[in-house]
């Protein structure tokens, strides 16, 4: 996965919706239940974008926003506020988030509007990935191998993505799965020879390889580095 998300937000029911959505982009999320851990979060590392909570159940979520508007002034906030609060939505625009978005949302308006932040952010480029004959927009979902490019359905481009941020690594059955749906048991057992049956039929056989008894990977590139 490219780009690591923070998500602070005390609801487990929008969390959990949160996590499926944006893991279904292949954008990977740290998730904190509270404003206090989220705090710690943004101390630890650099998120590429905060999805913050501004109701939280310790302290106001306009405390995590000045924290991370002063430890990352360059990274995106976008807050999560309740219809009625358009106080605290004017509060957290005028302390710096760079858009906002009401509760109860759809799950594709946030997507987009993160799409949206992070394109204004991150300098062209920054979005593809290479490896060899495989590139992938993360923006866009296409990808693109051996002169053929296509767009791909969320979770073949979460596959596709996530064994070619790790060319050369063989994974078993149990880690992709354990990668890719993490969020949800209820997927059936053949899921993932479906995902690969896919995206061997619009690219070639060869794009995903087969390790008999262990697993499947991306070949590296020779000429890469790392
Ligand atoms: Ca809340």
């Amino acid at each position: 996965m490219i780009q690591q998300l923070l998500l602070i937000e005390d609801d487990p029911m929008i969390g959990r919706g949160l996590m499926r959505a944006l893991n279904d982009e292949g954008i990977s999320v740290e998730w904190c239940h509270d404003a206090t851990s989220g705090e710690t979060a943004l101390l630890r590392a650099r998120p590429a974008l905060v999805l913050l909570d501004l109701g939280l159940p310790d302290k106001s979520g306009m405390d995590v926003l000045a924290t991370s508007r002063k430890r990352h002034p360059d990274v995106p906030i976008l807050i999560i506020t309740a219809r009625d609060d358009v106080d605290d939505r004017v509060a957290g625009l005028e302390a710096g988030a760079d858009d906002y978005i009401i509760k109860p949302f759809g799950m594709k308006e946030l997507l987009a509007r993160i799409r949206a932040v992070l394109r204004r952010i991150e300098p062209a480029g920054s979005h593809l990935l290479t490896n060899g004959e495989i590139s992938l927009n993360t923006l866009t979902h296409e990808a693109s191998y051996r002169n053929r490019s296509v767009i791909l359905p969320a979770r073949e481009f979460s596959l596709l993505l996530f064994l070619t941020s790790n060319p050369g690594k063989i994974f078993s059955r149990d880690q992709i799965e354990q990668r890719l749906y993490e969020w949800n048991r209820d997927v059936t057992n053949n899921a993932l020879d479906v995902l690969i049956y896919s995206l061997r039929k619009k690219f070639d056989n060869e794009i995903i390889r087969n390790v008999r008894g262990i697993g499947w990977m991306v070949l590296k590139h020779p000429h890469q580095a790392n």
